[in-house]
């Protein structure tokens, strides 16, 4: 009999998916865990809150539901209850669900609730903790909740509570502060959802025998482009509030630890802090920008719009590798191309040393460091990265030369017809295309409609177009700042109504995010 019934509910298990409680982390996208990632990129559905991050939502595959649950603390779009229920049906079709929560779900996040729900339901859950903003808000404001010389004990309280007793009722969960006892009994106090409520706060807090000269921060918004502190006293911080009308999300901070602050900023006086910057380049590539651009305080926001993809026939670049030995000159224009010959090679049963023979040119600092990575010197580089500079510092008399260059499909002509201008022999061969991302376009359209991105960058023509095919021009505001990696690419923004206000001088991504620091110094 016990075998029957446990064979049963193995059954029923397997038809039933299962439930991913995942923190979302505070804010910045990068705060996400790897296994939070992970999660993502299998679910079916999503369910998630008014503190997740857009970006992070791009993360999801393209074909999974996104389901919207809200939760400002006075507008609940969706009673807990309903968001219990919505968790149950979706795994009981057999989906696999992230419930998405910001910060970390069991830090005032009802995550507790939820998984006591799935529990009940029988079905399979794991918890995936995530970065709290207790803790992350603070330390993007440069202050460390804990100090060997000031903290020792630290507390995170729901700020959410009435102080006034009498609107308690007997047995009310959250009427369990005890005020007495954490006024003076820990070092640093840390509340959540506590904006509206921060008066109750401070006087509970000096009633009970705090210092009134207590530093106190307010952080809103940590970790994000928007990030806003205040800094005062338990004595004035509440009236400092009602003044400058400092909104929620906002971690309190309230203790010593606040003064360090001074010393320890390191977040909120970079560069390009308060900045978010759509980098549109390919999945593969936009690590490289995002870390620049992160380095120099602003916050990234990946919207691959372009993915690299084999070309539709190698012939053409099958027939050249043949003829490899007739040529003088292997001139890449693109790590691209360097990554896709290097990749048919080797699904031909060659390497690289197939390629002896002709000298090798890369364009850009990106194509000579991805060659250089094959253990294969460069011959020639140009010092600007466009067609007439390559044709002017050419190392020889380009007369009578034959050149390949592998290279997208869609490339332009001129480096090539410059080249054949002075004599050169020149074959173009495909070696691969650049295709359309099929991205997450609804959060970023959203974000850009709301005024939520400063500044767009485009690295190729292929970049603009795929961006605009995807959201739309006119999901762009006045004031966003479009800022390109070079002139050809302003050329292909201004056609598409994007009017450049920024081209870098140097045609990388290192003169790009010089560029955006220059505008940015003013
Ligand atoms: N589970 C979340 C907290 C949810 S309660 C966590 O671990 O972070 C919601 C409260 O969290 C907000 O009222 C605010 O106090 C705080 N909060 C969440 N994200 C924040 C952010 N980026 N900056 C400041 N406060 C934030």
């Amino acid at each position: 009999m016990l075998r029957a019934s446990s064979f049963e509910f193995a059954v029923e298990s397997m038809a039933d998916g299962k439930v991913y409680l995942v923190g979302a982390g505070p804010g910045d996208p990068g705060l996400l865990t790897i296994r939070g990632l992970e999660c993502l990129h299998r679910a079916d559905v999503v369910v998630y809150d008014r503190l997740v991050h857009p970006a992070i939502l791009c993360h999801a595959r393209p074909e999974a539901e996104l389901i919207y649950v809200g939760k400002a603390s006075s507008q609940h779009t969706m009673k807990q209850e309903e968001i219990n229920q919505l968790l149950v049906d979706k795994a009981r079709e057999g989906k696999t669900v992230v419930r998405l929560k910001g910060g970390d779900p069991f830090v005032f996040g009802r995550g507790g609730e939820e998984a006591e729900t799935l529990v009940a339901a029988g079905i399979e859950w794991e918890e995936i903790p995530g970065i709290t903003s207790a803790i992350a808000a603070p330390a993007y404001a440069g202050i460390p909740v804990t100090h060997r010389d000031f903290c020792s004990a630290l507390g995170i309280i729901t700020g959410h509570e009435k102080a006034d007793a009498g609107t308690r009722r007997q047995g009310d969960a959250e009427s369990r502060i005890k005020w007495d006892k954490i006024a003076t009994g820990l070092d640093t106090l840390i509340f959540l959802m506590g904006v509206e409520n921060l008066p109750n706060i401070t006087t509970e807090l000096l009633k009970n025998g705090r210092d009134p000269s207590t530093p106190v921060a307010l952080v809103r918004w940590g970790t994000r482009a928007e990030q806003e502190t205040l800094v005062g006293t338990l004595a004035d911080i509440a009236q400092k509030v009602r003044e400058t009308g400092f909104k929620s999300p906002a971690v309190t901070v309230v203790g010593d630890v606040v003064n360090l602050r001074e010393k320890l900023r390191w977040f909120d006086n970079r560069p390009l802090f308060g900045k978010r910057v759509l980098v549109t380049r390919s999945r593969d590539q936009a690590s490289g920008l995002s870390a620049l651009l992160r380095e120099q305080g602003a916050e990234p926001v990946e919207f691959p719009v372009i993915r690299i993809a084999p070309p539709e026939s190698y012939d053409e670049l099958d027939a050249a590798l043949d003829r490899i030995d007739t040529y003088d000159w292997a001139l890449f224009t693109s790590a691209n191309g360097v990554r896709a010959v290097i990749d048919r090679l080797r699904d031909i049963g060659r390497d690289v040393r197939w390629l002896k023979g002709p000298r090798v040119g890369a364009i850009g600092p990106a194509t000579a460091e991805t060659i250089g990575c094959l253990g294969v010197r460069v011959d020639f580089t140009p010092s600007k990265f466009v067609a007439e500079s390559v044709v002017e510092e050419f190392p020889e008399d380009p007369a009578g030369k034959r050149i390949l260059i592998p290279r997208a499909k869609e490339a332009r002509e001129v480096l090539p017809e410059k080249l054949r201008e002075k004599g050169a022999q020149v074959d173009i061969v495909t070696s691969y295309r650049t295709v359309i991302e099929e991205s997450c376009a609804p959060p970023i359209r959203e974000m850009l409609q709301k005024g939520e991105i400063d500044i767009i960058t485009f690295t190729s023509s292929s970049t603009v177009k795929n961006f605009v095919q995807l959201v739309g021009r006119e999901s762009v505001p006045e004031g966003v700042t479009i800022a390109c990696i070079g002139p050809i690419t302003a050329q292909m923004a201004e056609e598409h109504g994007l009017k450049p206000d920024i081209v870098a001088e140097e045609y990388t991504i290192e003169g790009l995010v010089r560029a955006l620091r220059l505008e940015a110094s003013g």
